[in-house]
């Protein structure tokens, strides 16, 4: 017998592992991507695109550079990585660089709490440095962080918002807006947080609950009550405030009324109690106004100018009117302290109000009754409520749960203090409008990403107070300018500006603190508001939203010939409204103007399987870090890919294992598979052209087109879950149930070089070169890894990521027309596959058979579906995977037809080499246990051994 059976079957065999070990290899892949410098040689790749202009450029918002990375950073990073790979594998030069905000209040609190004490002694210029040491500790470790979980980038050149060019850049755009007239410095009541001694902008601000001691106070009205209503002549009138915060009772210098309400004037006890018609009763209820009975009613406006007395302090306080007097707690009329809110600021500006704070940097009163002078505010509340009581003018007090302000630093709750600070102006005019009118005409050219995003940015800006954009810390950039001594207006002067800016790109912003920088107010410069000759630097820093809302603008100063006017992309978290996508917006239309994107779009948060938001000291968080060195940097990405991250999306441990397993799938049942019925495929030698595959091969190969230009579409739309999950069926079952299922005959059976076989090896290898591109941003490291053993074609390039996505020409052949017809018989007949696998499946667990090669099929069907059957009837056998198929017709029948399945053992003998079943083993008397089929297949093998 010349041949051992065994070993004429053709089982697939590769090198290509079965067991990923992604912990272990990915760090091999990374070092191999770092030596062949991978992003450097896709866009070497995409250099005709970028000579065209067919750019697509996404800009990366810069994380904080404070700590490690948790998921959210993971997701976000991987869906931006998704979309460059999959910008630059669809034909585009998508470049990109990220970045890193590294200045800022959370950075300079950590490393005054490492200096302790030494602080005190240490200029700004040391202390600075050793924030710049921290930032860089932590931007070197997420660097090498998101390297791990396989995001590509100009990694070794980031974008980093302490790096002396970008400080020059955000002091050009400060300049831009202070020499275009947008800067004023003024008193105003600012967010204040009085642990962190600083001003705090909008997006600084988190609401969180906080229980307030609320007061009932009456105001005695000093002005002759007989003025607003005739039935008050001659009584002791009163009107009642009701304030949530009592510590800001001895900035009170007015009381505000709604002009359009009615308001009440109750009788109660001999006095008179003027409150809002609607909020009646429940003052009468809670102030415990017995037989209270109203005795006028008029309009808010009647009240304006009226004068009250301070409830405690020697001092008129004026009626005032307000639109934001709301109805729905409290008294109706609103005590006000201009130094202490941002409303109660502009109604002091326009009745001329003291608006001076008398509550120092660290929340201290000053100047105070020495019952409460010098004592912090919150803390100032209980003795303040003591004496209202003793001058009897508290009328209820009690606690109440609610929303208040808080640092989103340090989380402790916050004040509004009125300060000296710098603001960009909502209003000043400019070409086409201001500030304010021109954003919100170029948020309308924004496709915001899900649409809401618009409505709420555009609210953002059209009710937002000027920019608060000066805070009194040290680690950030100055606002570079000198004030005159004498009148403390800065000096205007565009030469001067410009020297700063020079010092600043070439030593940083650091030289501010140094002499070096006093030396640029030139000789003779005199102040053109009041002609003073003596200068002092401004020490304040700059708001931190507004370096960040300057990274396009540092983008295009460095590389003016790579980025244009406007980016494609903003890809970051739904809060960014009020943050980067804002900041972001303000600052390119002051210097450039107009919005620096095209599209915005935002990512939901990351959320435990309870639906409780992930926190370290939680407990709940998944760390993205420890799932790459336990499971896989894929296992992140692949999970990333699996959620549909503008809503908010889960992780877990669980989740993540259910992610590994769905890896396995797609490697082993695509790739591993794949690979190894293709040892012996040389492309340029055996593949047979589209015409010459059987008709299940071409079915296969028009699914996989299919399922491609939805894949690429997909991409476009960032809808990479739905890529996840078509690309997991097709896998699972189009291929690994019904595709490679049925091929295993011809594959293992038919000799090397058949027709047959070449047919099934061609569209398996054209299968894993479209899915090896059209995974590729998604499972970066494994599609790198087959890539390596896909057979060797001409022309292939080192790298899978500098490859284009398949057109479908290259996955059909050239000029291969839709068939439509074909994918009809085919879903036809693989229904009637499901049908004859469910009569085996019952056939065997009645014990009539055992393998499918063991049974007959008998197919009994009616009208269309008859001839279709017939048409195949050569294929049944092997596409039901038994060793027998009869086709009856029955007559009968309508419509598209019927068919009904018996089973029943198949004829003949197993043949040994095959293990189908035929009449006709034993006929060749060379190989007396084999059929007539595998007979031929030897003969050809002997002779090509011959
Ligand atoms: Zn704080
Ligand atoms: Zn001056
Ligand atoms: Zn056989």
């Amino acid at each position: 017998m010349p041949f051992e059976l065994k070993n004429t079957l053709n089982l697939p065999k590769t090198d290509f592992p079965m067991k990923a070990n992604l912990p272990q290899n990915e760090p091999k892949m990374l070092a191999r991507w770092e030596q062949m410098g991978v992003y450097d040689l896709i866009r070497e790749a995409r250099k005709d695109a970028r000579n065209r202009g067919h750019k697509y450029v996404l800009h990366d918002g810069p994380p904080y550079a404070n700590g490690a990375l948790h998921l959210g950073h993971a997701l976000n990073k991987c869906l931006k990585d998704f979309i460059v790979k999959s910008k630059n594998m669809a034909g585009f030069d998508a470049p990109y660089v990220p970045g890193w905000d590294c200045h800022g209040l959370p950075i300079e609190i950590k490393v005054d709490q490492q200096l302790g004490k030494k602080k005190l002694q240490m200029n700004p210029s040391d202390v600075r440095l050793e924030c710049r040491k921290y930032a860089e500790k932590f931007l070197n470790l997420q660097r090498e962080q998101f390297k791990r979980i396989g995001v590509f980038g100009r990694w070794d050149d980031p974008y980093s918002t302490m790096t002396p060019e970008y400080e020059s850049v955000v002091l050009h755009a400060f300049y831009e807006f202070l020499e275009k007239g947008f800067v004023y410095k003024g008193l105003r009541s600012v967010y204040w947080c009085i642990h962190d001694q600083t001003a705090l902008a909008e997006a600084e601000v988190e609401y969180e609950d906080h229980t307030s001691t609320t007061v009932w106070v009456k105001y005695g009205m000093k002005d002759d009550p007989g003025s607003i209503d005739p039935a008050l002549k001659g009584k002791k009138v009163f009107t009642i405030i009701w304030t949530t915060t009592p510590w800001t009772l001895p900035a009170s210098m007015a009381v505000a009324f709604h002009p359009d309400e009615e308001y009440v004037a109750l009788e109660s006890g001999g006095e008179v109690y003027i409150v809002a018609a609607k909020l009646g009763n429940a003052v009468i209820e809670k102030c415990g106004l017995t037989e209270a009975k109203e005795i006028a009613r008029f309009p808010g406006r009647k009240l304006e100018r009226v004068n009250f007395r301070h409830p405690f302090l020697d001092r008129d306080v004026l009626g005032v009117l307000a639109d934001y007097v709301t109805m729905d707690t409290g008294t109706g009329v609103v005590h006000t302290a201009p130094s202490h809110g941002a409303e109660d600021f502009l109604t002091g500006l326009k009745y001329d109000l003291d608006a001076t704070s008398r509550v120092d940097e660290a929340g201290f009163i000053r100047e105070g009754l020495p019952e409460y002078d010098g004592k912090k505010v919150f803390e100032a509340n209980a003795p303040i409520v003591e004496l209202l009581k003793t001058r009897g003018v508290l009328l209820h007090t009690e606690k109440l749960e609610h929303s208040y302000p808080h640092c989103w630093r340090c989380h402790n709750p916050i004040i509004f203090r009125a300060t000296e600070q710098w603001f960009i102006s909502m209003e000043t005019p400019m070409p086409g409008g201001t500030l304010r009118t021109r954003a919100l005409e170029e948020i309308k050219k924004v496709k915001w990403d899900p649409a809401w995003g618009e409505g709420r940015i555009s609210n953002m800006i059209a009710t937002r107070p000027d920019w608060c954009i000066s805070r009194q810390r040290i680690w950030g950039v100055p606002i570079a300018v000198f004030l005159c001594e004498k009148c403390g207006k800065p000096l205007l002067n565009h030469e001067v500006n410009r020297a700063v800016g020079t010092l600043f790109a070439e030593s940083g912003a650091d030289a501010w603190y140094t002499p070096a920088a006093d030396a640029l107010v030139p000789t003779g410069a005199k102040c053109t508001h009041c002609g003073g000759t003596k200068f002092k630097k401004e020490m304040d820093i700059l708001d931190v939203w507004f370096e960040s809302g300057s990274s396009y603008l540092a983008l295009r100063a460095a590389e003016p010939s790579e980025y244009g006017p406007t980016s494609d992309l903003y890809l970051e978290g739904g809060d960014q409204h009020r943050g980067w996508f804002h900041s972001s917006l303000l600052c390119t239309i002051g210097v450039q103007g107009n919005a620096p994107y095209r599209h915005v779009a935002t990512v939901g948060w990351t959320l435990d399987e309870n639906g409780q938001a992930m926190s370290k000291s939680r407990g709940n968080d998944v760390d993205p870090v420890d799932i790459a060195n336990r499971m896989g940097g894929e296992i992140v990405r692949l999970w990333v890919a699996s959620v549909d991250f503008r809503e908010d999306v889960v992780g877990s441990e669980r989740l993540m294992q259910s992610i590994a397993e769905n890896y396995r799938t797609i490697r082993n049942s695509l790739f591993k598979y794949g690979l190894g019925n293709l040892y012996d495929f040389d492309p340029a030698r055996d593949a047979v052209p589209f015409e010459k595959l059987e008709p299940l091969d071409q079915y296969i190969l028009r699914q996989t087109a299919a399922m491609s230009a939805d894949v690429i579409r997909w991409y476009d739309e960032f809808a990479f879950h739905k890529i996840y999950q078509r690309v997991l069926n097709f896998c699972a079952v189009d291929l690994s149930a019904v595709y490679f299922d049925i091929l295993k005959d011809r594959l293992y059976i038919s000799a090397p070089d058949s027709p047959g076989r070449r047919a099934a090896q061609t569209a398996t290898w054209r299968i894993l070169e479209a899915l090896v591109r059209l995974l590729a941003p998604i499972m970066s490291f494994t599609c790198e890894e087959v890539w390596g053993y896909l057979p060797a074609v001409s022309g292939r390039p080192q790298s899978v990521h500098t490859a284009l996505f398949p057109s479908r020409d290259e996955i059909l052949g050239p000029g291969v027309a839709d068939d439509p017809k074909q994918m009809e018989d085919w879903a036809t007949l693989l229904a009637v596959r499901e049908q004859v696998l469910k009569a085996l499946e019952e056939a065997r667990n009645a014990k009539q058979i055992g393998k499918g090669l063991e049974a007959r099929v008998k197919l009994t069907a009616t009208g269309p579906l008859y001839s279709l059957l017939s048409r195949y009837r050569d294929e049944l056998r092997y596409l039901f995977i038994v060793s027998q198929v009869t086709l009856e017709e029955k007559p009968s029948g309508n419509g598209t037809g019927s068919v009904s399945v018996q089973v029943s053992k198949a004829d003949g003998k197993k043949c040994e080499r095959c293990w189908n079943y035929s009449i006709h083993v034993g006929e060749d008397p060379s190989y007396p246990t084999i059929c007539e089929r595998c007979s031929a297949v030897l003969q050809e093998l002997e002779k090509s051994k011959k």
